[in-house]
């Protein structure tokens, strides 16, 4: 087995962030009316933000959670945007010391949205000092060593912090709990990220047909970063082959050509799949055996691969493992006993 390929981070199909996607700041909605999909999570937000104006009070704090690449980010920034506050932008990892998020609590001004992305990975001595900012408005800070050490009360203005994470189950308790709102993101359909393909196309000013967009959006794992990758790579193989114009052949004969199948599967998730078959008889397989099997981490296949495959009914979860399930056979040709359908 190739490694390399199997790295997920790095195949085309990854929803996590890549280097290329950068760039596409003219993509990203501004506003709740441009954010398409997520009805439920929109509709709630709106009644918050409405109230927090009327109320002239912050909005109480909002935990975001699901998989990556679903509009986390876009969709905080959307709630400052919609506030007509300042968007202070960090995340756990990058809080090292609780200084760090000193620094960035005293320097907020009233009302102003702090998102922390990734806040699952926030160090606990650093998470200590969110609870009172979160609570109360205030922190404690310890100044000195030693004898001499002295803590400093600080008060703080009443801000929103908007979290994200890719699993809200890997947050503390502590945490959880002090967040007012919290609202679960869905993969997408195919009809609203055809929707997201043709307004990006719109912005990149790509002629795109309907049928195009919808092909690009059903390769697309419900993940609207994803589609909007694929656009861009789409949309230079219609340059040579289409006059630029991107309808269903070319967007079909484009994503065979860079290996991503009618459903979005590249070569690593059949391989997957097809392994689960034909050494575990499709299961049940522990999760544990198969990140060894794949060589990748258990949290990567539960928080990134997984979820796709399960929307799309070709994996199931049981008490004993994962399990290949019927659609995927079929979709692969192969029977349920392993054999290659002729
Ligand atoms: P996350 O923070 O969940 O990883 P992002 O907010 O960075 O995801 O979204 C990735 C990209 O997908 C954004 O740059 C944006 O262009 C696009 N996007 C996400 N959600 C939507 C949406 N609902 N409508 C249109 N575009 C979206």
């Amino acid at each position: 087995m190739d490694e390399r390929e199997m790295d997920f981070e790095n195949r085309l199909v990854s929803p996590d962030y890549l280097p290329e996607d950068d760039g596409d700041n003219p993509l990203r909605p501004r506003a709740l009316r441009e954010y398409i999909g997520q009805d439920k999570v929109k509709e709630n937000l709106a009644v918050f933000i409405d109230a927090a104006k009327i109320r002239h009070e912050a909005l109480d704090h909002v935990l975001l959670y699901g998989p990556p690449g679903l509009g986390k980010t876009t969709l905080a920034a959307i709630i400052a945007n919609e506030l007509g506050v300042n968007f202070r932008i960090t995340s756990g990892p990058a809080l090292e010391r609780p200084g760090d998020l000193a620094a960035l609590l005293t320097n907020m001004d009233e009302g102003d949205v702090l998102f922390i992305d990734e806040i699952h990975r926030l160090p606990r001595t650093v998470e200590e000092i969110l609870y009172p900012a979160m609570e109360d408005f205030a922190i404690d800070i310890i100044n000195g060593k030693g004898q001499g050490a002295a803590s400093i009360h600080l008060p703080l203005q009443r801000f929103t912090l908007v979290g994200a994470t890719t699993r809200a189950g890997q947050l503390s308790a502590p945490l959880r709990d002090r967040f007012g709102v919290v609202l679960r993101l869905e993969l997408y359909s195919p009809a609203e990220l055809a929707q997201i393909v043709s307004r990006s196309a719109r912005i990149l000013e790509v002629p795109c047909e309907p049928e195009g967009a919808l092909e690009i959006a059903s390769r697309s794992r419900g993940t609207p970063r994803l589609a909007n990758r694929l656009l861009k790579r789409v949309r230079d193989f219609a340059l040579m082959l289409n006059n630029g114009v991107i309808d269903r052949r070319t967007a079909c004969e484009a994503l065979d050509r860079m290996e991503v199948d009618a459903l979005g599967l590249d070569a690593g998730d059949r391989r997957m799949l097809t392994a689960m078959i034909t050494h575990y008889n499709g299961g049940p397989v522990g999760l544990e055996t198969l990140a060894a099997m794949i060589g990748e981490e258990s949290v990567t296949i539960e928080d990134v691969l997984e979820p796709y495959l399960m929307q799309i009914g070709f994996l199931g979860r049981t008490p004993r493992g994962r399990v290949v399930l019927p659609a995927a056979y079929k979709h692969l040709g192969l029977e349920p006993h392993g054999q290659t359908m002729l």
